[in-house]
């Protein structure tokens, strides 16, 4: 995924990618009885919960709606190219994002959402 930080005074502020990677833990009770007996959570479960939180951002350039450069890159990538978030895509706005919409498609609680930009530089989203 490829992003830009439009108020950076670094090299954030440039147009460029990361190879992402998304760790999440969620509690809940066991479950009692049927494929799931003794699980929080079916793994395959969490699995196709984060792919359909994250496959809309895989192969995609995020940008902050408010970016001025946002009208620029939406021509240069098309509409299908470009994904608008309401903010700056950092690794602490995704991770939380990210949360609130894994919780609402697992309808659990999700308790922590890290969200590596490199395996050197990443953030954690926790539930309060
Ligand atoms: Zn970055």
């Amino acid at each position: 995924m490829g992003h830009c930080l439009p108020e950076h005074d670094g090299k954030c502020y440039r147009p460029h990618g990361h190879r992402y990677a998304v760790e999440a833990t969620v509690s809940g009770p066991l479950a009692v009885g049927g494929s799931s007996d003794g699980m929080v959570l079916d793994f395959g479960r969490l699995a196709e919960g984060l792919a359909r939180v994250l496959d809309p951002f895989d192969h995609r350039f995020v940008m902050a709606r408010h970016d001025p450069r946002m009208q620029g890159a939406l021509a240069l990538f098309g509409p299908d190219g470009v994904l608008l978030i309401g903010g700056v895509p950092t690794a602490e706005n995704l991770a939380e994002m990210w949360a609130r919409e894994l919780s609402i498609i697992l309808v659990l609680q999700v308790e922590s959402v890290t969200v590596y930009e490199t395996p050197n530089c990443w953030a954690t989203w926790r539930a309060t």
